[in-house]
């Protein structure tokens, strides 16, 4: 529900809905306050505002205002390039650090599985089941919620220390085809949703590099192709030049470099 300028009335943490009914012959307008708590402040004037309800049954007040004065990060004059990962690690940065990804998904799985076990125990549309149903209502949106924690924070860090992040375009569909569940789990394509919109708004250059690019093989000391390589081989020796790679680190400093050369 989105209403404009009329229809309530909203002071600190307490708002008032009007709602409009026709009542012997004529309308009658009943004054509804409601109390919510308030996340954040607001700034500005407001534009609408929207009354969300969700799987849950909780109710959510979204305000929307004309405020658009914002400060960008300051430039750190450092890239980074980023390679995504399912077996070490979810990102590998071309300075060598490996991030972890919660997975919530898993961690939830066996409460999952419980609570759906229960549910088919149960007679359907009885109290018991519909508890069930509120259950595992809720457990889906504290995963989702893990996920995107993770996501927002992360992209937040990202954009406060680098100018230029290059990241692979993904390939999802292979990727699902090679690991099922666990793709989903960790959300890539939220993620660089999730990242795309943080550097468009702190003013940071963000670069997708070709999925055709190639960019586990090449030594990225030498450029040596290493036709060789297996998924398997997390760590390898160039034979051209003798450094030696971790996969991850490897890739993702071949993402860096091919992702400054997109215009
Ligand atoms: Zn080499």
């Amino acid at each position: 529900m989105t209403l404009k300028q009329t229809g309530y009335k909203l002071t600190n943490n307490r708002i008032t809905l009007t709602f409009r009914k026709w009542d012997k012959g004529k309308w009658r307008f009943d004054k509804v306050p409601y109390t919510f708590h308030k996340h954040r402040q607001w700034h500005g004037t407001i534009r609408r505002i929207t009354i969300k309800r969700d799987a849950c049954g909780d109710y959510w007040i979204c305000i929307t205002t004309t405020y658009t004065e914002f400060k960008p990060l300051p430039a750190t004059g450092k890239s980074v390039g980023a390679d995504f990962g399912m077996k070490d690690a979810y990102l590998t940065l071309s300075t060598g650090e490996k991030v972890q990804h919660p997975q919530p998904l898993k961690h939830s799985l066996n409460k999952l599985r419980s609570l759906n076990k229960a549910l088919s125990r149960k007679i359907k549309g009885s109290n018991g089941w519909w508890r069930c149903v509120r259950q595992l209502a809720h457990l889906y949106r504290k995963i989702t919620n893990q996920r995107k924690d993770f996501h927002w924070q992360l992209a937040s860090k990202l954009c406060k220390r680098f100018d230029t992040i290059a990241i692979e375009t993904l390939n999802l569909d292979g990727m699902k085809r090679l690991w099922g569940r666990k793709v989903s789990d960790l959300g890539f394509y939220q993620f660089v949703e999730i990242l795309e919109y943080k550097c468009s708004k702190h003013k940071r250059f963000f670069k997708q590099v070709g999925q055709w690019t190639a960019t586990t093989k090449p030594c990225s000391d030498c450029g040596f192709h290493n036709q060789n390589l297996t998924l398997n081989d997390r760590q390898w020796t160039c034979p051209e030049c003798g450094s030696h790679h971790d996969r991850d680190i490897n890739a993702a400093i071949n993402i860096l470099r091919a992702g400054i050369a997109v215009p």
